[in-house]
């Protein structure tokens, strides 16, 4: 059994990176860029006003004549001598000759006749040629997960297109004799599948849409062939339950003899112990397990950050922040624990109800504590690290 640390290293190391492609701006969000960007253009690419007033050739004069105006977009720019102004507004280019700009709230006109009631220091309110972004320079970076400043900022460069990683496919493969699909009375001994809608909507929140939801009955066959389907038609194969001990799990024998190949099974963690990842050529299989808490957990802890990884980002973990803890911890069984927590106003509290079944304090939830193997008591007071669930 391998630590939750190694399990977390060997995700990382076995991501193997998608293969990239050309895409419309409009549709980048949240994809990972796959090229470092320069700049085409100075931003901006000429001297703009700030704001909306007067330009004018620095001056000790508190008055000046207003011999022109200049507005946004404007191609034809006045000229200007030492003792007159330009009525500009913001965005709009200042003539060359000057040199400042001073906001109109500081000014008294009558006519053409401009007083200063506040002189401004010189080159105020001038935006100087690429005072944001010099044509040529690095503006952003391989990984940069594309966001909504990042695509204004791209398109205010000009770009169109980017090239970025590509996003993968998924199959979730729920296996159980005992689940049936919510809409019709539940029959004797049966529970109703839930972990399909949970992983399909957890893949949706980092961006992945490529997702097909299958499912398999208790038997060695039927497990086989599900898994030899699913590789077929995705890039990520998740496998919900059968991954234990049970004489009924058939999981890891059916991934094996798919010749998927193993790179561990099973973390010193509570909960979801039985946790299974190997590869098969460019395919990455997780064996979850069928607890729907512990399923969700290391989807959290492992299989998020190997997606996000996959493609291309530089940093898939989700983020890990400090709280003080409400209420004292003991863990006696030298395994790392993840708890369900909430944490409001830097305090976090372990929700009770923490058993690997149990979603409704999941529901609730909106961080994972985060307690040490090494870690036997933790008091109240004490300062803890939690993963931040509101990504
Ligand atoms: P397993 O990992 O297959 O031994 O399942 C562990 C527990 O999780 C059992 O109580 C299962 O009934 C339950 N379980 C397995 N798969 C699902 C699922 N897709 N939805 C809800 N519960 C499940
Ligand atoms: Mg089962």
């Amino acid at each position: 059994m391998i630590s939750v640390t190694e399990a977390q290293q060997l995700i990382i190391q076995k991501a193997k990176l998608l293969d990239t492609f050309t895409l419309n701006l409009e549709d980048a969000f949240g994809y990972f860029l796959a090229e470092d960007l320069t700049a085409p253009i100075n931003l901006p690419s000429f001297r703009q006003s700030a704001m909306d007033g007067y330009a004018f050739i620095h001056t000790d004069k508190t008055e000046l004549k207003v011999v022109g105006q200049v507005q946004a977009g404007d191609t034809q720019i006045p000229d200007l001598k030492k003792g007159e102004a330009i009525r500009i507004f913001t965005g709009a280019p200042v003539p060359d000759a000057a040199d400042t700009v001073v906001i109109q709230e500081h000014t008294t006109r009558n006519g053409d006749q401009l007083i200063l009631d506040k002189l401004p220091n010189k080159e105020a309110n001038v935006r100087p040629i690429g005072e944001q972004i010099t044509a040529g320079t690095y503006v952003l970076k391989t990984g940069h997960q594309i966001n909504e400043a990042s695509l204004g900022f791209m398109a205010g460069l000009g770009f169109t297109k980017i090239e970025v990683y590509r996003k993968p496919s998924v199959t979730i493969l729920t296996t159980g004799n005992e689940l049936q699909k919510p809409g019709t009375p539940l029959k004797p001994n049966h529970i109703y599948e839930s972990n399909g809608i949970m992983l399909k909507s957890a893949l949706g929140r980092i961006g992945i849409t490529k997702v097909q939801n299958l499912k398999a009955q208790d038997t060695l066959e039927a497990t086989k062939k599900a898994v030899k389907n699913a590789l077929q038609q995705s890039d990520v194969l998740l496998v919900s339950g059968g991954i234990s001990v049970g004489d009924y799990d058939f999981v890891q024998e059916a991934l094996l003899s798919n010749g998927v190949k193993e790179h561990f099974y099973k973390v010193n963690q509570k909960p979801g112990k039985p946790l299974w990842f190997g590869t098969s050529e460019e395919k990455s299989i997780f064996g979850l397990p069928g607890n729907p808490a512990s399923s969700l957990t290391a989807f959290y802890v492992y299989v998020l950050p190997h997606l996000r990884s996959r493609m291309g980002s530089l940093l898939p973990f989700l983020n890990e922040r400090k709280a003080e803890l409400t209420e004292d911890i003991t863990n006696k069984i030298e395994k790392t624990l993840f708890l369900k927590a909430g944490v409001a106003d830097t305090k976090i509290t372990a929700y009770t109800g923490q058993a690997s079944s149990m979603l409704n304090t999941y529901a609730l939830s909106n961080a994972l504590l985060v307690v040490p193997e090494t870690e036997t008591d933790l008091k109240a007071g004490d300062v803890v690290n939690y993963m931040d669930l509101s990504f």
